[in-house]
Parts: structure tokens; C-alpha cells; sequence
């Protein structure tokens, strides 16, 4: 071992999805949305001037920060904006994690929380999901040093209710509680009203999912004013600019269209709907899903199996050798071509199994 290995802070990183450069392979492994961002985005960086590139981005993102203030009714400084939600979260981990309690979040959940808790040396305790994947607020009526838990839930797709969450924020009122809403807006109900009656109440979004920006990484949370300046200090103590100004520009874009950021969504929300049904059909049972994914395993044929037989037929789906969701596979909703590939697809691997 080399003298300076000694020094070297060890870590078990978190391990993203796949990104082929094969374009030929249709990509169900990452929750990406299928269609494109909206059209003024697209107008805009075909005609982008690289003038903006010589100087610094705005490191207060005032014009995006604002934009989203407008868009959910609240005041700009309620607002905070980073590269994609893992960096807002990250931040958030950071400012209010800091105490010597346990952090809460189930066993089965992004499995990003555990890196930055270990990362950034956060004491924490995974709370089982119930036998059918649902979370139980009861659960979380323990001594904690924070909580944060996705809703709908990855990869389960499952969307607990605003009371659940109102449970949790009334029986945990000093500590920050962190729903990250990453796919609220595939017909879920957010909790962003909470946040008028809680101030221990963080709301996490990303512009990656139902905006069709996972490439250009913006993410936003929501919180009381206090809560949004001590991220604020936080992120200014680690890098003053995070969102490019083309990020910003775009994002600010994006907002901006909401008729054709609904219509997006409902196509998807149509498609998953289907998905479910056309999954059915084929053996496979999972949660009504509230999310661009749909959780399923067969009735006969193991996760790994099928994973690995997708991927010899050029489609990429999400496959996790942990316990308890080892025969589940997670597939992102894409076109309806895609997915009609998909189910020819998982047709094949079916027959010849059986033959
Ligand atoms: N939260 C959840 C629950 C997610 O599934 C993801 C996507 N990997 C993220 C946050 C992070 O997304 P992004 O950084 O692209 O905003």
C-alpha cells in the first residue's frame, strides 16, 4: 500500500444505471422519460450564445429559484436549487443531518441515502417495509435524528398518502423530515400544502423525470425560509456555482410551459397504466404503480434470469440482487413502441422457457 492510501477517505460509492453509448438499445434502466424536454428548451440551446460561457453562472439561480417560486405559490427564499435532486439532497444530508441521532428510511428505497449518510459520517437505521412494500408511519415514531423518505417510494412505485406524511411531521416535530417527490408528478398528490403548517417539512424535486432533463441536472427543494438559508450557507461553503447558466436558462423554460409539461406526464401516466395490464397478461404481478416505473416479478421466472435475457435482446431494465426484491425487475415507461418491444420481448423469453 502506497504512504498516501493511508489518507484516502473510503467509501462504497453508489452505483447508477447503465448509459450504453449503443443507441440501438432501448434504455428502461434509468427512469428517463422517453419524450423530449419542451420546445422552447429545445429552441433555446439550438441557438444558444456561447458569449454566457465566459462568465460565471448567477450563484444565487435567482431567476429559476423564482420561477419556481411562482409556480408552487411560494416566495423565492423558500426555494433551493442544485445539479439534479442527488445534489440537493446531498446538500440537505449535510445541513440537517448533523446531529448524533439516527437518520430514518426504509430498507427498500433510493439506494443513494445510505452512500451520502455513510459518506458524510451520519449515524442512520433502515425501517423495514411491511410484508406488501408499504411504508408505515408508526414505524417512525422512534427517536431519530431526521427522516427522509421518497414518495411514491423507488423502486416499489408506491405513493403513500398526505395523512402519512402528516403523521410522521406531527410526531417528529424536531426533526427535519425530507419527502423527495422525484415522481410526484406522475399522478401523485405532493405535500407541498404541508409546508404551510410544518416548517420541519422538506420537499425534494428533479427536473430529471417528468420534465425530460435528466441530462441537464437541475433538481429544487421546497422548505420554511430558514431551512432554504441554511442550505444555502451549506452550498456556498462547497461550490458557489452549481446550475450553469444554460441549465438555468432552460429550466427557467421548462416551468414556463406547463400545458405541455402535463400533457407529458398523462402520456406517460397512460402508458404505465397499460403497462401494468399488458404485464399482467404475461405473469407478472407488482404495486399499482404512481410513478414512470413499474415494479413486477414473474410468477415462475426469476429477476436475474429475465434481466439478463433483455439484455441479450438489447433492452435495458433495473434489476437488484438484494433481499427481499431479488425477482423484481424495475422498468421505466418509455414510448409506447419501446414498450411494445418490450412486451414481444418478454413474450420470447416466456416461450422459450416453456418449450
Ligand atoms: N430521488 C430518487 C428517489 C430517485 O430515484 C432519483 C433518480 N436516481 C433521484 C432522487 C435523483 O435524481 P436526479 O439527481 O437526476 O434529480
Amino acid at each position: 500500500m502506497k504512504e498516501w492510501m493511508k489518507n484516502v477517505r473510503n467509501v462504497t460509492p453508489y452505483v447508477a444505471g447503465e448509459q450504453p453509448a449503443d443507441k440501438n438499445i432501448i434504455k428502461l434502466n434509468t427512469n428517463e422519460n422517453p419524450y423530449p424536454p419542451a420546445p422552447a428548451v429545445r429552441e433555446l440551446l439550438s441557438g444558444f450564445d456561447t458569449d454566457i460561457l465566459r462568465k460565471y453562472p448567477d450563484p444565487d439561480i435567482k431567476d429559476l429559484c423564482a420561477e419556481l417560486a411562482a409556480y408552487h405559490g411560494l416566495s423565492s427564499d423558500r426555494v433551493f436549487c442544485g445539479v439534479g435532486s442527488d445534489d440537493v439532497i446531498s446538500v440537505a444530508f449535510l445541513t440537517f443531518f448533523a446531529g448524533k441521532k439516527k437518520v430514518l428510511f426504509p430498507d427498500v428505497t433510493y439506494a443513494f441515502y445510505p452512500v451520502w449518510a455513510q459518506l458524510y459520517g451520519i449515524p442512520y437505521e433502515e425501517i423495514p417495509l411491511k410484508e406488501d412494500f408499504r411504508i408505515d408511519a408508526a414505524d417512525y415514531r422512534r427517536e431519530n435524528g431526521g427522516i427522509i423518505i421518497p414518495n411514491p417510494n423507488a423502486p416499489t412505485s408506491i405513493l403513500e398518502g398526505i395523512e402519512f406524511v402528516e403523521d410522521i411531521l406531527k410526531h417528529n416535530p424536531s426533526s427535519m423530515v425530507m419527502i423527495d417527490e422525484a415522481y410526484i408528478d406522475f399522478g401523485g398528490k405532493s405535500v407541498l400544502p404541508l409546508l404551510e403548517k410544518y416548517d420541519n417539512l422538506l420537499v425534494i424535486r428533479t427536473f430529471s423525470k417528468s420534465r425530460s432533463m435528466a441530462g441537464m441536472r437541475i433538481g429544487y427543494c421546497m422548505g420554511c425560509k430558514e431551512a432554504i438559508a441554511a442550505m444555502n450557507s451549506i452550498k456556498a461553503s462547497i461550490n458557489s456555482y452549481t446550475l450553469s447558466q444554460i441549465a438555468i436558462s432552460a429550466g427557467v423554460l421548462s416551468v414556463k410551459d406547463d400545458a405541455y409539461f402535463k400533457e407529458q406526464c398523462g402520456r406517460i401516466v397512460k402508458t404505465r397504466d397499460e403497462a401494468l395490464k399488458t404485464l399482467a397478461g404475461l405473469g407478472f404481478t407488482g404495486p399499482e404503480s404512481a410513478a414512470n416505473f413499474v415494479f413486477v416479478k414473474h410468477e415462475s421466472l426469476p429477476g436475474d434470469y429475465i434481466f439478463e435475457e433483455l439484455k441479450k435482446r438489447r433492452i435495458f431494465v433495473r434489476h437488484w440482487n438484494k433481499p427481499r426484491i431479488a425477482d423484481y425487475l424495475r422498468i421505466t415507461i418509455g414510448s409506447d413502441e419501446e414498450m411494445k418491444r418490450l412486451y414481444e420481448a418478454l413474450n420470447d423469453i416466456i416461450q422459450s422457457e416453456r418449450k
